[in-house]
């Protein structure tokens, strides 16, 4: 198989299955990307919504492929999860974002996001304090988002890390929130400083009666318990808005910015028009 510069990848051995044909060459090419450093990472804004501050960027991956051009994380993280390839991807991730992190103003933190399978290395803790203290960056800065299925699997131990991450003051972030099934008992067994709303609730909040309610109940809850609510993929005025009447602490999404480079996260924390 070979990569043909269209954007595409054409196989010309016969009799293997084209898809786990297609996850080799994948797998192939993730690694040079490692090797010859074509991973960028692009910043969304997360705002305040009471005060329409920047508080947060979330970090999110782009591969900056040789031919392809610039490739979105759904093509390429499922496969970095199955070879264990997250791994080495995660840390870089990680480094860079705090690097890029350190150089922003004090009051604005850091999201990055960790694979489950992150959490089977057993260096995940020692690689977190190191991109700390290899930036400089202050641990309250930096918020790590997982989801709900970190902790389905192997639980304990899963849980142990997370405690011990939040004992140095890193925040954890509930990813994703209410798209998997026991949701309600995981804000039970870990104390979250965040949850993050799923943009599939966001994105039919205005016409829909079941998301708002969805979204009411969620934001209530993160005020009884004394918890961060982020909606994520707020793309209209009226989704804005409805939040902002319902309590929701901070938004995200494709009407304030979508990620983009390092290089212009300065130019987005310039104040926001008037809205
Ligand atoms: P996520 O953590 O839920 O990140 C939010 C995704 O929603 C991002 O997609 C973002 O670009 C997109 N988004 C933000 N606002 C809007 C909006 O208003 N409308 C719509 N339609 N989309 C919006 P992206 O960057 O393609 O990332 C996709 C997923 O890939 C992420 O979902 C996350 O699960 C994963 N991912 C990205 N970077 C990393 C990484 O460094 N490590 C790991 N483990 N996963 C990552
Ligand atoms: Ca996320
Ligand atoms: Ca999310
Ligand atoms: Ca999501």
């Amino acid at each position: 198989a070979k990569a043909d510069g269209r954007g595409t990848y054409r196989f010309f051995e016969t009799g293997m299955d084209a898809r786990a044909q297609a996850r080799r060459v994948l797998e192939r090419d993730l690694r040079l990307a490692l090797q010859r450093d074509e991973f960028e990472v692009y910043y969304q804004p997360i705002r305040d919504l009471e005060d329409d501050r920047i508080v947060a960027f979330e970090a999110l991956a782009r591969w900056n492929h040789s031919l392809r051009g610039l490739i979105a994380p759904n093509n390429f993280i499922p496969v970095a999860e199955e070879t264990g390839l997250i791994v080495p991807l995660g840390e870089i991730v990680l480094r860079k974002a705090c690097a890029d992190a350190a150089g922003w103003p004090d009051d604005v933190a850091v999201a990055v996001n960790l694979s489950p399978v992150q959490f089977k290395n057993p260096n995940l803790v020692t690689s977190v304090k190191a991109a700390l203290q290899a930036s400089a960056l202050s641990s309250d800065r930096l918020e790590l988002e997982i989801t709900e299925s970190v902790l389905l699997q192997n639980s304990e131990a899963t849980l142990a890390v997370l405690h011990e991450l939040r004992g140095f003051g890193v925040r954890i972030s509930l990813d994703d929130f209410g798209t998997g099934y026991s949701s309600l008992s995981y804000l039970r067994s870990f104390p979250f400083d965040k949850i993050k709303i799923d943009r599939s609730f966001v994105t039919d909040l205005a016409t829909r009666d079941e998301s708002m309610a969805i979204v009411r109940a969620v934001t209530g809850l993160g005020k009884s318990l004394g918890i961060v609510t982020t909606a994520e993929g707020v793309e209209t005025d009226a989704q804005f808005d409805l939040l902002r009447q319902e309590g929701c602490t901070q938004a995200q999404g494709y009407l304030f910015s979508p990620p983009r480079p390092a290089a212009d996260v300065a130019k987005m924390l310039r104040p926001a028009p008037e809205r």
